[in-house]
């Protein structure tokens, strides 16, 4: 068997972020990718010819954050796109309200205040919660206090449910009052018009990356690690284990000795929510111009509430909506065409008669997905926030772990993988590693031939 300096598990933002690191650094290292492509959650699909991202699709907030840094040293084009946290304003969005009638600018004011009012009230409940409140007992405290009546209570409480959905792809009742402290946003927010998984892609370039190896044991021995995969066995000094924390609930990896409780107590308590994307192509545009989002409160956006303008990607009218939480998972069960439908219909309420059929669709099904097992992890009753950070190990400084899930600050997102993946090579190193130098090198090799 040949022994590797590292053996990384998962081609991932975080799992590629950190070969490279450690390849950077001289060391030996390999890869292991049970799919055939590189990217993991990020994942652009442009069969179609032009590139729709079926996983992660924004960086949320661009101040302060080096993700963004990076994305602008390799000279990736973005767009900006500053709705995709869920907001009510901030940019134009069309509301409107349970009959599906289109909300004047007095009433979409009024209905932006409400949700502004409602936050602060939330926000001071959150901080008042104590240990085993849910975000739905903190929501409905502060609804009691905001004295709106029921009919205005009834809308922020389904939009404070579907946002926990979007955010979380939990259930509001299943989510710790703290699961969406991290959720602030600093800065615009952009996405990918050439397509998101460009970035994993090009950090990757000259890695040994074996696709099509789904990994199903991790062995610590006295001189180190082996890796048990559907095609063989491979040997390293230490390892690190990029795959979702969902694979890693379902048990699919069997760890020898088994995990000890600091790692195997975080995997248990941390939930892993489904958080689904349908976009869907029209033949023509009959929304307006201007609009970023529409949504539907109340009745008619009782399931299918937000559909994001992204018809700037393709040049051809295209809207992107959500199904996400326990609603998502009910989704994934129909077919394709039943998914379409059902997201068109509140639309056609909406606007009536102006609604034409679609022309092309792209549903996905991330909680199916068995290299993935739901979207991104979230802040379940039950767990902290310290759960997160505590999943990274190291396990007898031989077993990493690295991922969204690993990072604390900001877990379910792209920037989350990329830290996570740049601790775990400063950890196995023994020394820091300079971001703007990681992202030159990454550069350096693409004019590189050979390398
Ligand atoms: C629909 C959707 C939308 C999202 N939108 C955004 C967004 O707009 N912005 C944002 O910042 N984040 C978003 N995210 C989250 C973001 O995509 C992830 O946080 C990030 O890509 C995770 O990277 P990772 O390296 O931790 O995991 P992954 O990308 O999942 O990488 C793990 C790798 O491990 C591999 N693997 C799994 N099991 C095995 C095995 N047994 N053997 C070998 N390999 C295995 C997987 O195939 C995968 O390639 C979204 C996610 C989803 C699903």
């Amino acid at each position: 068997m040949t022994g590797f300096d590292t053996i990384v598990i998962g081609a991932g933002m975080s799992g590629v972020t950190c070969a490279r690191m450690l390849a950077d650094a001289g060391q030996r290292v390999l890869v292991l990718e049970a799919r055939d492509r590189v990217g993991g959650r990020m994942h652009t699909d442009r069969a179609a010819g032009f590139p729709v991202d079926l996983g992660a699709s924004w960086i949320h907030g661009i101040d302060g954050s080096p993700l963004w840094d990076l994305v602008q040293a390799l000279g990736i084009p973005t767009l900006e796109y500053t709705v995709g946290s869920f907001q009510v304003g901030g940019r134009p969005i069309e509301d409107f309200d349970g009959d599906g009638r289109r909300m004047d600018e007095a009433e979409t004011a009024r209905w932006i205040a409400d949700v502004d009012a409602a936050d602060a009230l939330l926000l001071a409940e959150i901080e008042a919660s104590a240990p085993g409140d849910t975000y739905l007992d903190v929501t409905e405290r502060a609804l009691d206090r905001s004295g709106l009546d029921a009919e205005r209570i009834d809308d922020i409480r389904e939009f404070f449910r579907h946002r926990v959905e979007e955010q979380c792809g939990a259930w509001i009742g299943d989510l710790d009052a703290h699961g969406l402290d991290e959720d602030a946003i600093d800065g615009d927010e952009v996405i990918f018009p050439r397509g998101y998984d460009e970035l994993p892609r090009r950090i990757s370039t000259g890695l040994d990356i074996r696709l099509g190896h789904v990994v199903t044991a991790v062995t610590r021995e006295a001189d180190g690690v082996t890796v048990s995969t559907d095609r063989g066995d491979f040997a390293a000094a230490q390892v690190v284990v990029t795959v979702p924390l969902g694979v890693l609930k379902s048990g699919a990896l069997s760890f020898s000795p088994a995990l000890p409780d600091a790692i195997a107590g975080p995997i248990e308590r941390l939930g892993m929510g489904v958080f689904n994307k349908v976009f869907v192509q029209f033949p023509e545009r009959f929304w307006s111009e201007e609009s970023y989002v529409l949504r539907a409160l109340g009745e008619t956006g009782e399931h299918w509430h937000s559909w994001y303008d992204v018809s700037a990607i393709s040049g051809l009218p295209t809207l992107l909506t959500f199904a996400a939480g326990p609603f998502g998972r009910r989704m994934q069960e129909l077919s394709d065409a039943e998914i379409v439908a059902d997201a068109v219909a509140p639309l056609h309420r909406m606007y009536p008669g102006a609604v034409g059929e679609p022309v092309a669709h792209w549903v996905t099904r991330w909680g199916a997905d068995p290299f993935s097992v739901g979207s991104y992890s979230h802040l379940a009753l039950g767990s902290t926030h310290h759960d997160h950070d505590a999943l990274a190990g190291p396990v007898d400084g031989v077993l990493h772990f690295a991922g969204e899930a690993t990072w604390g600050d900001e877990p379910a997102t792209v920037g989350a993988a990329f830290y996570s993946g740049h601790r775990a090579a400063e950890r196995i190193l023994g020394a820091p590693v300079d971001l703007a130098a990681f992202a030159a090198g990454v550069t350096a090799r693409e004019q590189t031939p050979g390398r």
